[in-house]
């Protein structure tokens, strides 16, 4: 499906040997190196170097062979700054893969990690569809980095990684001013730290529910929707059943669960417990924390299903 080649100005980077249709399985592969994600670069070494010394001869070269991206450290401390990629969002171990750590970033990326604890496995999904030749590209950032104008994030871009982002949304941004996708990013940056927060949920959830919608109408524009929608519908859920509007919430979870299937398909890692949510949304630990909203039963109002419209983000009534 893919082939690893030299990219300019990238090292190498890989590629499509073929159409790749969106919520395609690309890659699952297991790290050949782990480290604590906090741990100082100058510890590096000592961690790594045991953990190599249990690899075969031919992995130990492929270690050696990975982009290397900081001249003044010693080498394995260089590859492994430039190549992990943390084990889940909220890890506290990050991972060296020999064919995962390949894929270069992108603001805009065509595919998405995935740190499966079940199988202790990074898996890489396509999020868009991907032309033959096309190079497959994931986003290394943090929500909050992700969320930065284009110039800042290009700086800790530089800072954390060491090269200067090339993709098309950083090289077409300089290019037209950056403005607009500045401002729905630094929004979308607003929305999740004012619903992140907790307080708004539990003072003023019809504005953190329109502030879900908003975020939703911003992703789209934004092409990014595959990965990040199923965080914002699973905001919209916890706002909903925290006030006791357990039928928005069980559609709501169940949006959740269908953009997280979108992407990774029935064995996705935490869609058991999503899926329990919406068959049973008062089972979440933030329910009833008022009665506000409340709206009797599932079953009685039937509006499961539906999928959006005035109706589910509470605009009339
Ligand atoms: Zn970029």
């Amino acid at each position: 499906m893919f082939r690893i080649d030299a990219v300019e100005a990238k090292g190498n980077g890989v590629f499509a040997t073929q159409p790749i249709p969106a919520s395609t399985l690309i890659l699952s592969e297991a790290p050949i190196v782990t480290i604590p994600k906090f741990s100082h670069q100058e510890r590096y070494s000592t961690l790594v170097l045991p953990q190599l010394q249990n690899l075969s001869a031919v992995q130990k070269r492929n270690f050696f062979e990975l982009n290397s991206n900081f001249q003044d450290m010693r080498p394995i401390e260089s590859i492994t700054k430039t190549n992990a990629i943390p084990l889940g969002s909220a890890a506290s171990m990050g991972g060296v893969f020999l064919k995962c750590s390949r894929f270069n970033h992108s603001c805009t990326a065509n595919a998405a990690y995935h740190w499966n604890e079940d199988v202790e496995e990074e898996k890489v999904y396509s999020v868009r569809d991907i032309d033959d030749g096309e190079e497959i590209t994931v986003n290394y950032l943090s929500d909050e980095v992700w969320a930065l104008p284009g110039r800042e994030r290009r700086r800790q871009i530089q800072e954390a990684y060491g090269f200067d982002c090339v993709c098309s949304r950083c090289m077409n941004g300089q290019a037209f001013g950056e403005g607009e996708s500045d401002v729905r990013r630094t929004r979308l940056g607003d929305i999740d730290r004012a619903i992140g927060g907790g307080e708004l949920i539990m003072t003023n959830p019809a504005k953190a529910l329109s502030m879900c919608r908003e975020a939703l109408e911003l992703l789209h524009k934004e092409e990014e929707a595959a990965p990040r929608l199923e965080s914002v519908y699973y905001d919209a859920f916890q706002i909903c059943i925290c006030h006791g509007d357990v039928v928005r919430g069980s559609t709501f979870a169940k949006l959740a669960v269908e953009a997280k299937r979108s992407w990774q398909g029935d064995r996705a890692s935490g869609l058991a417990k999503m899926e329990a949510f919406v068959r049973n949304p008062a089972s979440h630990g933030l329910a009833f924390h008022t009665k506000k909203w409340y709206s009797g039963s599932t079953r009685a109002a039937g509006r499961l299903g539906q999928k959006d419209g005035e109706w589910l983000w509470r605009r009339t009534g």
